[in-house]
């Protein structure tokens, strides 16, 4: 029989699991515990536990959900980790250190369907959903090679895939991360990133209270249908009305992240279309310029151009960020859009 993969389950699920094999439902905090929160590598080091138990553990189920395959380390400190499925697949997370936030970019699909054209994923297509073990081990295994003197404090879901794409696993596992008795993270410190996926995004803000981000990078539907597909059936305005009905937590605001192109999207026109179209929403933007990569037909546009799109944007009251990228020399491609998030916690 295929072992049970344990960090597939919700810390509920879990009870009923350890009920369904004769054992105590107490015992699932206790396992839950000792994965998260003492992020044990074997069963054999949970001494809370019986022999017994143990050895049934150990004969019936599997701790870890990937393989540290190769981790890179660029000068600015950004870390990439590529892990290793079972099926054979990969997939890469990034550690974005930006004292004192150490912000993990996880990756919620193998590859992705929405082929935005300025996306390095974009362009391998669909390979599959992760399971939430997948997406919970990402956590798991990045916090154990950081070692105890470093923690993750702050989740975004902004590496391979669309998360709202792979809803019930990524539920499921903003579950995991967010159980007091497993990995504990607060919700104020996770933020979902969506190419918009308006109907995903209805559904999140009833059913987890996480930050939200949006690609939005262009302000017109005939030039966001260009460059991001989901444009065509998700167009700007009902974008904006899902953006308008989230419900944003206090002293959080949604984070537009526009990708500025050299040519394509980064005109003084552009950037005034941009404030119409957010007016109104609680919200700040993110204005990454493009980090080129090889197969890539955008350029990064001058530095003036930037500063003049910035200019207009912070003239009509709206906070807009220039974000370098991170990790530009070990292809983080999904740390250009992880910077910089957390700042707004209080805590
Ligand atoms: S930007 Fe996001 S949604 Fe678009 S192709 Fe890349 S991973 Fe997919």
């Amino acid at each position: 029989m295929e072992p049970v993969l344990v960090k597939n389950f919700t810390l509920p699920e879990l009870e009923a699991w350890v009920e369904s094999i004769g054992e105590r439902r107490f015992r699932a905090r206790q396992l839950f515990r000792n994965i998260y929160a003492r992020k044990v590598r074997s069963w054999g080091e949970c001494t809370d536990l019986s022999k017994l138990f143990r050895v049934q553990l150990e004969n019936g189920t599997r701790l870890d959900a990937l393989r540290l395959m190769e981790k890179r380390e660029a000068s600015d400190g950004t870390l990439k980790y590529l892990f290793g499925l079972q099926d054979g697949h990969t997939v890469e997370s990034v550690l974005i250190p930006d004292a004192p936030r150490h912000t993990l970019c996880i990756s919620s699909q193998v590859g992705c369907a929405f082929a935005c054209k300025f996306c390095l994923t974009g362009t391998l297509g669909f390979k599959r959903n992760l399971h939430t073990a997948e997406i919970v081990d990402q956590v798991c295994q990045v916090q154990i090679d950081l070692g105890i003197g470093t923690r993750i404090t702050n989740l975004v879901f902004m590496g391979m895939g669309e998360p709202l794409a792979n809803y019930d696993a990524v539920i499921r596992a903003i579950s995991v991360m967010t159980n007091p008795n497993g990995l504990a993270f607060s919700h104020r410190r996770i933020t979902l990133s969506t190419a918009g996926l308006v109907p995903g995004m209805a559904r999140l803000g009833q059913d987890s209270p996480v930050n939200l981000a949006v690609s939005l990078h262009a302000s017109d539907d005939a030039l966001r249908s260009r460059i991001m597909p989901i444009n065509r059936k998700y167009p700007l305005e009902s974008l904006m009305q899902a953006c308008r009905r989230y419900p944003v937590a206090p002293r959080k605001r949604i984070t537009f992240e526009y990708i500025l192109l050299d040519g394509i999207n980064d005109s003084p026109e552009q950037a005034r279309s941009l404030v119409k179209l957010i007016r109104g929403i609680r919200s700040k933007v993110n204005l990454i310029p493009f980090n080129p990569h090889p197969d890539s037909e955008y350029r990064r546009p001058p530095d003036e151009r930037i500063l003049a799109f910035q200019e207009v944007l912070q003239k009509a009251q709206i906070t807009a960020i220039i974000r370098q990228s991170r990790g530009r020399e070990i292809g983080a491609a999904c740390g250009q859009l992880a910077a910089g998030y957390g700042e707004d916690d209080e805590d």
